[in-house]
């Protein structure tokens, strides 16, 4: 089932998530909802606070980056088959220098803007079965657990904007919180939600 997805000024997109459990109520069932509705809106990760549960949980699928001709051979294939759900995830190292990635996200249709993050990444996390890893990753597979990391925290990319760019956008995400944008997925908007 596609669930609609929350849209930029819900409360929820800026809470810190909790974690989970292995009782969690249906938890396949929401996972597998999860993918349903991020490959919906053509989206290569999406993040429980996203769908309005402010839980530790998010999934990526980055094979759509494969195609980037730009890309080794080697870097291609990594992606490729690159899908992980990531359950109480905690980042325990950042590491290298900051490069700039241009970022989109799915609770902020349209916007998208360069965000500096640092290319290496140590996570420890439980995958469905509630196993724990700890993996390190570079390149766009950590740049997209970094976006969907932030998601978790309660952190959004356009927060980590300067503050020029933040005024320059901030007519866009008034709109996109009143719900005046035109989207091709379902998605939920704070506007709707408030009583008059
Ligand atoms: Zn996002």
């Amino acid at each position: 089932m596609i669930l609609p997805i929350v849209a930029y000024g819900d409360a929820v997109l800026k809470k810190k998530a909790k974690t989970i459990d292995k009782d969690y109520p249906k938890l396949n069932e929401l996972i597998e909802n999860m993918y349903e509705t991020m490959y919906g809106a053509y989206g290569v990760g999406l993040a429980a606070p996203q769908i309005g549960l402010a839980i530790r949980m998010f999934l990526v699928d980055a094979s759509p980056f494969a195609d980037d001709d730009s890309l080794s051979e080697e870097e291609q294939e990594q992606l490729k088959g690159f899908k992980k759900t990531f359950i109480n995830a905690q980042i325990l190292e950042e590491e290298g220098e900051e490069w700039a990635f241009n970022e989109g996200c799915l609770s902020i249709p349209d916007v998208r803007e360069d965000v500096f993050r640092k290319p290496k990444i140590k996570i420890q996390y439980q995958d469905e079965n509630f196993d724990t890893h700890v993996e390190t990753y570079d390149g766009l597979i950590a740049r997209v657990i970094q976006h969907e990391y932030d998601h978790i925290e309660g952190v959004l990319f356009t927060d980590k904007l300067s503050s020029f760019k933040k005024r320059l956008i901030k007519g866009r995400l008034t709109n996109i919180s009143k719900g005046k944008i035109k989207i091709d997925y379902r998605m939920r908007f704070p506007a709707m939600s408030k009583k008059r």
